[in-house]
């Protein structure tokens, strides 16, 4: 594709020849240093400016085509300088992101993240500290905040890593239980995958089960780790989209009965679909009876313990053998911010860990082990995060959670999550009380699923309007009036929920993480969807 051979190696040759002058990254001159100083304190302003007028902009916009066109480019073989690139970032990157950052994005699950944490990646940037092992102040950092989020979570003393995201983290859970399963049947998975080797006896196939509302995680680990899609078995839900707890009993059973290896139950704390949460307490019991892992999805509703008064609504939680949880949603840390906690830290170690010679520690120097006195797991192996994943080169995700942490404190992080449980179910008042919209799912925790219902007579046709019966055939008609409506709301950047089906209706679907939102937000949301509703039911009839 390259066919001009790269002109800085000849030139680089050249120059060797002549001068001693070395190339670098860095700048060399006083008025380079000043020039990329200037160019950095530019780029702070601008993008604060740009978070901080944020309300007064659209929600979203599309991208021209001729942005898009403009970033498609063939590959720079000659650089053209970074306040070049930086302009073209400024015109042509920054004006259309989906909009994630905004007061009024409601959209899937997706932070806002936070200036300060911002501002914590790029000191975790400059300092380029290597997560892998070692026991350095970063490294003390990361084992610190894990520690931290033990203690907050009920499981002290708990092993665990910050990785991408949630479906790492929960991937990540899901694999120790598979692990500490094959220690307990003596056939180390770790040795043997889940193979069938000449001379050694059949597995019986492993399954694990988790509600049908299971975010889709859980596909992608268990098609990952092995055991195929058949391993995960969908338990039906009740009424409130929690698990059903009888029909898990019989699956249970009737699995044994077949000649399959149950052994794991996840249970979900805030379902992505309506922020409904399993029964946790009744799933740890009968995990414990069952002899069972127990893994908690608690990809953002894990933070709702963090709270007093919303606590009570995601509890046992701390009876889980492993518990998942992002920070980069309801904690609102920038991308890419997750955290798995393993209450047993050696079964955690265990799972993953390696001996490579070139990784060893020694009692001194760089690569000396923890020494904190106290520390549960003193080795110098355990010191090593990469023995905790699958990462070896790792970042310093850690300080952005352990800057937020120190800033702010546990209790304004709690506070936020409830300001957004409080805003979510002051949006689902408002859907009651209007008899043109209807609200799909009950609103547990930060999840609103609604839709637009137009009476059967028009409001200005006279009093004895009517809302179309629920789950009529009209339901077809509704189901593409709202995507209709959803995507108009979107392209006029009034507002970015996103959608889902509930029951098998289109419903327009509110998450709400946003600590930029205010009430007034949720207000004009439901006007607008009111507005363009009416406008498209007026559109349909003539
Ligand atoms: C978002 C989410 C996940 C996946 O987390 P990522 O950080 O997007 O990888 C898993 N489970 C639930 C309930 C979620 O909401």
């Amino acid at each position: 594709m390259i066919d001009d051979p790269s002109p800085i190696t000849h030139e680089a040759s050249a120059t060797a020849r002549q001068t001693p002058t070395e190339y670098t990254f860095d700048p060399t001159t006083p008025e380079e240093w000043g020039a990329l100083c200037s160019l950095g304190h530019r780029m702070l302003d601008d993008i604060l400016e740009y978070i901080r007028t944020l309300p007064s902009k659209p929600a979203w916009r599309e991208m021209p085509d001729e942005v898009r066109a403009a970033l498609r480019e063939s590959v720079p073989i000659n650089g053209e300088g970074a306040e070049s690139a930086y302009r073209q970032f400024s015109e042509l990157i920054l004006p259309y992101p989906n909009g994630n950052l905004h007061p009024r994005f409601f959209g899937w699950v997706q932070g806002n993240g936070t200036i300060l944490g911002m501002l914590s990646d790029m000191l975790a940037a400059g300092m380029n500290a290597h997560l892998g092992g070692f026991n350095h102040a970063p490294a003390v950092v990361e084992r610190q905040v894990i520690d931290w989020f033990g203690e907050l979570f009920g499981m002290r003393g708990a092993g665990g890593l910050l990785v991408t995201g949630g479906t790492m983290a929960n991937t990540l859970g899901l694999a120790v239980a598979r692990f500490s399963d094959s220690q307990a049947r003596g056939r180390d998975v770790r040795e043997f995958g889940l193979q069938t080797w000449p001379g050694e006896p059949t597995p019986a196939p492993m399954v694990f089960y988790g509600s049908s509302e299971t975010h889709s995680w859980a596909h992608k680990a268990t098609e990952w780790l092995g055991m195929g899609n058949r391993a995960f078995r969908r338990v039906p839900v009740n009424a409130a989209f929690e698990i059903d707890m009888e029909a898990l009993a019989v699956m249970i059973a009737q699995d044994r009965t077949d000649g399959l290896r149950p052994f794991c139950v996840i249970g979900t704390a805030g379902t992505v679909n309506t922020g409904a949460t399993d029964d946790l307490r009744a799933l740890a019991k009968l995990a414990r009876a069952e002899k069972l892992w127990f893994h908690v999805d608690g990809a953002f509703g894990a933070l709702a313990y963090l709270s007093h008064s919303l606590r009570p609504r995601v509890s046992g939680l701390e009876m889980a053998d492993s518990v998942a949880f992002d920070l980069h949603k309801w904690g609102s840390l920038p991308f890419e911010c997750a955290c798995v906690l393993i209450r047993d830290a050696e079964l955690h170690r265990k799972a993953f860990a390696t001996n490579a010679s070139y990784l060893a520690t020694a009692s001194r120097g760089v690569s000396a082990g923890v020494r904190d006195s106290g520390d549960a797991n003193s080795s110098g192996e355990a010191s090593y995060f990469s023995n905790r994943g699958l990462d070896l080169t790792r970042g310093f995700k850690a300080l952005k959670v352990w800057m937020t942490l120190k800033a702010e404190g546990i209790h304004r992080i709690a506070s936020l999550v409830e300001q957004n449980v409080a805003q979510s179910t002051y949006l689902a008042g408002l859907i009651k009380q209007h008899d043109e919209l209807e609200l799909m799912a009950p609103v547990p925790l930060n999840i609103v699923c609604f839709r637009y219902c137009p009476r059967t007579n028009s409001a200005a046709n006279g009093n004895h309007s009517e809302v179309i019966p629920r789950h009529n055939k009209a339901c077809h008609s509704l189901d593409a009036l709202n995507a209709e409506l959803l995507q108009r709301l979107q392209e006029r950047g009034i507002a970015v929920p996103s959608s889902t089906l509930i029951n098998g209706q289109f419903a327009i679907r509110v998450a709400n993480v946003n600590h930029r939102s205010k009430t007034a937000d949720f207000d004009s949301l439901v006007e607008s969807v009111v507005d363009i509703g009416r406008e498209i039911v007026l559109e349909n009839r003539s």
